[in-house]
């Protein structure tokens, strides 16, 4: 099974630009941080997860150090980190360690170094540094006798149908609390007043699902499940066993629905459940079919273009402006032959994607160049 677009001959070498093939596999298990990926669209987290998929759109900036962040606090809540010095030092390892996975993406390196290009990094670098430091503190000084503390907790569920990494566990006199650290916005978008305390909905399913696989493994359930922000806020959400359950039956029919679906050789649009929501974010947008089936011009989607080229010109500025038609007339402005070579050679059908849509005037909808354009060819 293959996930080609548009039946296009797109090549399956691992060159730039070009798209290779995914073959659909079924999935081993399901684990709480991706069961809302799932439920948005399975083709994303099967190709992801399950097939290797290499993704095919920059990952953004604060992303990048998020998982710096996340990776120096881990090493410091297990004791890895034990100075000020080594906090330093870890930090610069951790991002350099993001910057030596992005040289190795070339629709990424030109968004190193990532000091220069995330924004609020050194909001992200001191929030980082004083989480990291409070559990300095905790390990220097002890837990106390009352409390325990327990990192990086494995739980999964009988036959290791859904599996997960509890980020800390407490334990108090008064019970155990299941905490999930985040670097990322914690409240979903402000809809109105009440929803700025609002704990995004995939992250409070997310922690259920660890208290439903803690009980399932330990046969305890927790007395609380926390939430903690980059600023080391901590945000309660409510459960009910019975809801922690139900969501964890949820995940395995899911996922064993979703291979069923494999094993009988369904195609992948059968699985993708296309969306401005589900889309915005996946790195799979350029080489998916139902994605470009299913989205039109309005702004709700991500704004990318795909269409045959009709006219590629050089500006006196050295960047590119290309024209792709697609029953719309699309002008690309700004786009820089460094990363958009391809554009020079024979290419008669052009994707690009993440740009910032200007607007519309007689000449059709015109768009610039982001620092996240990324631009695939069809052979
Ligand atoms: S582009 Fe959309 S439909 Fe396609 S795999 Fe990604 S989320 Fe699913």
């Amino acid at each position: 099974m293959v996930l080609q677009p548009d039946g296009a001959k797109w090549s399956m070498t691992g060159a730039a630009h070009v798209i290779p093939a995914i073959v659909l596999k079924p999935l081993a298990s399901v684990s709480p941080s991706r069961f809302t990926g799932l439920r948005v669209c399975p083709l994303r987290e099967v190709a992801v997860t399950a097939c290797g998929a290499r993704e095919l759109l920059p990952r953004y900036p604060k992303a990048r150090v998020g998982s710096a962040f996340h990776r120096v606090c881990e090493l410091a809540a297990k004791g890895v980190i034990a100075s000020e010095d080594a906090l330093q030092r870890a930090w610069v390892e951790e991002i350099a360690a993001q910057e030596g996975e992005m040289q190795a993406r070339w629709y990424e390196r030109h968004l190193i170094p990532l000091e220069a290009t995330t924004r609020d990094y050194q909001v992200l670098r001191l929030q980082c540094f004083a989480q990291s430091r409070g559990w300095l503190r905790t390990r220097g000084e002890g837990s106390g006798a009352s409390v325990t503390l327990q990192v990086e907790v494995q739980v999964s569920a009988p036959g290791n149908e859904a599996v997960g990494r509890i980020d800390l566990v407490r334990t108090l006199p008064g019970g155990i609390e299941i905490v999930d650290y985040k670097t990322g916005i914690v409240h979903q978008a402000d809809e109105g007043e009440a929803s700025t305390s609002t704990v995004k909905p995939e992250y409070q399913d997310q922690v259920r699902l660890y208290a439903a696989l803690y009980f399932t493994k330990y046969g305890v359930w927790p007395a609380r499940l926390v939430v903690v922000a980059a600023d080391g806020s901590e945000h309660n959400v409510s459960f009910s066993p019975a809801e922690a359950e139900d969501l964890l039956e949820q995940a395995r029919k899911l996922r064993s629905s979703v291979n069923s679906q494999i094993a009988s050789g369904c195609a992948p649009e059968a699985l993708a459940r296309p969306s401005p929501h589900a889309c915005r974010f996946c790195p799979l947008r350029p080489g998916c079919r139902a994605y470009w089936e299913a989205r039109d011009n309005s702004p709700d989607w991500p704004a990318d273009v795909r269409g045959r080229v009709v006219e590629l010109r050089q500006l006196g500025n050295g960047t590119y402006r290309a024209v792709l038609e697609n029953g719309d007339t699309n002008v690309v402005r700004g786009l820089t032959p460094e990363r958009h070579h391809f554009l020079s050679k024979d290419c008669s059908t052009a994707i690009l994607c993440n740009l910032r849509q200007e607007g519309m005037d007689s000449q059709g909808r015109r768009f610039l160049q982001t620092d996240l354009t990324t631009g695939y060819y069809a052979v």
